[in-house]
């Protein structure tokens, strides 16, 4: 690199230069397991309604925000009845996540967490210059709501359920926050067609609670990007002129109008996937505790597995062509965590014979000195 390019790199904003790349483990032939996405694939009817770009009018810009699925993902949240209530979409729920903070957090606010969480989390709140004010779960992985409103953040960010512990958090609790915080509360539901329950109706009773959804988890379009979120109208329009005009591709629209029809292969397809995902996902839990290794209780469509042995898991496994997230440094509360030394793996749930194979790799994995 010559010197007049680092020059160059050195006049780029100090929070920039300070962010490490995302860039995720990849490996062509590979099993991989390590991020959540549906690894069924995609809805049929989302398939069908992109297989003729011609007729999407591609040369042509998409609509500015989306306005022919808003109203289908407020029906979809069962909020259309509820007044006041509007959705903005986005590039991925990234996107979204990303605007709101720029949208609510000033340079030095800070925006709250139950740690561990969503690694985008504190890198999207650097980047928009707000401060991380990370804070323990307490045993459980409860929140710790005293110490999250304590911090007077502009911004509090739940995860329910939570990545990478996979999680749920109380309706109780998500109540409590929303009623004693003093800024906005983002609530993000990556992964709510997994659970057993969602609480995006409390966004009717509470104006500063923001639920926060994507497309790229249940409903396999993660490729597409697009996400969305639903709130008072008055808090989501601040999020939507954050974000700017035209971020949700005409393709990606089409595609999640068909997912979210009530048919079949279209929301029909999403929620058999997602209840086949749980079925799996508690079969792979109960095998891992069998070999010693139980994981944390999911909510979601991938377990966390505590362990000191991860980092050296990962690698065996690497070596056996399967892919799997591995976490270092988590904070050392719950207990589980603790007890492991803050690592753990994070282990994506798809069909049961990839599971298998995932399954017969941790065996040797774990059984080779
Ligand atoms: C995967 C994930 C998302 C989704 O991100 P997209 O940008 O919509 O793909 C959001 N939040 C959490 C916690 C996730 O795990």
């Amino acid at each position: 690199m010559s010197a007049e390019t680092q020059d160059l790199a050195l006049l780029a904003r100090e929070s920039v230069r300070a962010l490490p790349l995302y860039a995720p483990e990849a490996a062509d032939d590979a099993l991989d397991l390590s991020d959540s996405v549906n690894l069924w694939g995609t809805p049929p009817a989302a398939l069908r309604a992109i297989a003729d770009p011609t007729r999407e009018h591609l040369s042509r810009y998409p609509s500015p925000r989306s306005d022919s699925l808003t109203p289908a993902l407020l029906r979809y949240l069962r909020l259309d009845k509820t007044a006041g209530v509007r959705a903005v979409t986005g590039c991925g729920s990234d996107d979204v996540l990303d605007a709101a903070m720029r949208a609510f957090g000033a340079a030095g606010d800070r925006i709250a967490f139950s740690a561990p969480t969503f690694s985008m989390v504190p890198l999207f709140a650097r980047l928009n210059g707000l401060e991380p004010a990370p804070i323990a779960f307490r045993e459980h992985f409860d929140l710790d709501v005293d110490r999250l409103a304590a911090t007077g953040a502009k911004i509090t960010y739940l995860c329910a359920p939570n990545n990478p512990s996979g999680t749920g958090i109380s309706r109780a609790a998500v109540e409590h926050v929303a009623s004693v915080a003093t800024g906005i509360v983002l609530l993000d539901e990556a992964y709510a067609e997994f659970a057993p329950e969602s609480f995006a109706d409390l966004v009717g009773r509470h104006e500063r609670l923001v639920v926060v959804r994507t497309f790229s988890k249940a409903f396999g379009m993660a490729g597409l990007r697009i996400g969305y979120a639903a709130g008072a109208a008055s808090v989501v329009g601040m999020i939507e002129r954050a974000r700017g005009p035209y971020k949700v591709n005409v393709l990606a629209e089409r595609a999640a109008l068909a997912a979210l029809a009530d048919t079949s292969d279209g929301l029909g397809w999403v929620r058999e996937h997602a209840r086949l995902a749980v079925e799996v996902r508690d079969r792979v839990a109960t095998a891992l505790t069998a070999m010693g290794f139980p994981p944390l209780p999911s909510a979601a469509n991938f377990l966390c597995v505590p362990t000191v042995d991860a980092a050296r898991l990962a690698t065996r496994l690497r070596e056996r062509g399967v892919l799997v997230r591995q976490f270092a440094g988590l904070p050392r509360e719950p207990r589980p965590l603790v007890n492991a030394g803050g690592s753990a793996l994070r282990v994506g749930i798809g069909p049961w014979p990839l599971m298998q194979r995932f399954l017969d790799a941790f065996a040797e994995a774990c059984a080779c000195e």
